[in-house]
């Protein structure tokens, strides 16, 4: 059966291609065997590829190809995560290789291994090379950010806030974003406090997807704020909105009274932290009020001292902590002002103790709060 020369033609003309497709390779191996050695016979060790990849939520990949006249003998990467910290550590890995005069290496950060980082966490890294000769280069310092390409993100900001979604309509990210503005306005008038750095907010569709966005996500989270790394990470379905802004305002003010009291030597005692997210969120939901009314009732009130610790150590009492958390905060501001509570934080940044603080402040310690906050609160319920 005898070709049409039509199709013979075309036969031909790919047979043409694939030669000169041929040809261009050639001479393209050539330039590129030939050009290095005439150059780098007079070279100094050099880097000349570095990049970085993440695949979030488990790993971030580093690579780098670097040549040299000698033996490269030594590949070091070092890297740093830009989160609040007076100690900045930077860690370094030694990559493993056999020596030769052009080197690829890569590394990889394996975070189920370490821990994750959150959505949007920049990572700054550069690397160091070393020769036979005792030539030592490094890269200047490049950052990448480690972020969930999982979904496709829309953004809306709004002061020092940004919210990220990608579920649900633009109302829908404008509703929340409303919310935490009030609540961001509703601190300041009542607490002074305010964010003083940039909060980035990932709202993922539902406490399915958030945590599949974490490697040991616990059963319960329906949102996370990795305040050291201004990042909240929260699951909101468009069908689940009244929860989504109260839960969402509620991880914001940890931010807040994170950038407002960050300090190396102590933490916020749990009842100021969790009283401060629960008065953000607006009026008391009403099972928390059961909760204080039983309280009351029942004399079995949690003791302000045994609060300040976190309270997992509560088993079973963990709506009664929240409860008291609130109405502290309430009494404190109620009672003594804005000015008062601003003051607190304010103390608590220089690295106070949880008496000294309440003590410089108003004038009582924590059993002393406990004594009038119980009579403020009997008379509430
Ligand atoms: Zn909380």
């Amino acid at each position: 059966m005898g070709l049409s020369p039509l199709i013979f033609g075309q036969v031909w003309a790919e047979k043409m291609i694939k030669k000169a497709a041929i040809l261009v390779l050639a001479i393209g191996l050539l330039l590129s065997v030939v050009s290095p050695v005439s150059t780098h016979a007079q070279t100094e060790l050099a880097i000349l590829e570095s990049s970085a990849t993440a695949e979030f939520p488990t790993q971030l990949s580093f690579s780098l190809s670097t040549e040299s006249a000698l033996n490269i003998t030594d590949i070091r990467l070092h890297y740093r995560v830009e989160r609040d910290s007076f100690a900045r550590v930077t860690s370094e890995a030694h990559i493993e290789f056999t020596p030769d005069t052009s080197v690829t290496a890569s590394w990889s950060w394996d975070m189920r291994k370490t821990g994750s980082l959150p959505s949007g966490s920049i990572v700054e890294y550069w690397w160091s090379v070393a020769d036979a000769g005792g030539n030592r280069v490094s890269t200047a310092p490049a950052t990448v950010r480690f972020d969930d390409a999982r979904y496709l993100w829309q953004s809306l900001a709004e002061g020092e806030l940004t919210l990220y979604w990608y579920q649900g309509d633009d109302s829908f990210a404008r509703e929340i974003m409303a919310a935490a503005q009030d609540a961001l306005a509703r601190l300041a008038e009542d607490t002074g406090a305010h964010l003083t750095k940039p909060v980035r907010l990932y709202i993922y569709a539902s406490a399915q997807e958030l945590r599949g966005a974490m490697i040991f996500p616990q059963e319960w989270a329906g949102g996370v704020a990795y305040t050291g790394y201004g990042v909240i990470a929260i699951g909101i379905a468009p069908n689940n909105l009244w929860w989504g802004k109260r839960a969402t305002v509620h991880e914001l003010a940890h931010l807040v009274t994170h950038q407002m009291t960050f300090n190396p030597y102590n933490s916020l005692p749990n009842w100021l932290n969790e009283g401060l997210s629960m008065y953000a969120e607006g009026e008391l939901e009403a099972i928390y009020i059961n909760y204080l009314e039983q309280g009351v009732a029942e004399n079995s009130f949690i003791s302000v001292r045994s609060l300040a610790s976190p309270f997992s150590a509560f088993a079973g009492q963990t709506y009664l902590a929240y409860a008291q958390s609130y109405s502290l905060v309430e009494f404190l501001i109620d009672s003594y002002g804005q000015d008062k509570m601003y003051e607190l934080l304010g103390t608590f940044k220089q690295g106070s103790s949880y008496d000294g603080a309440l003590m410089r402040v108003y004038g009582f310690d924590m059993d002393g709060l406990d004594g009038l906050w119980r009579d403020w609160v009997a008379l509430k319920y």
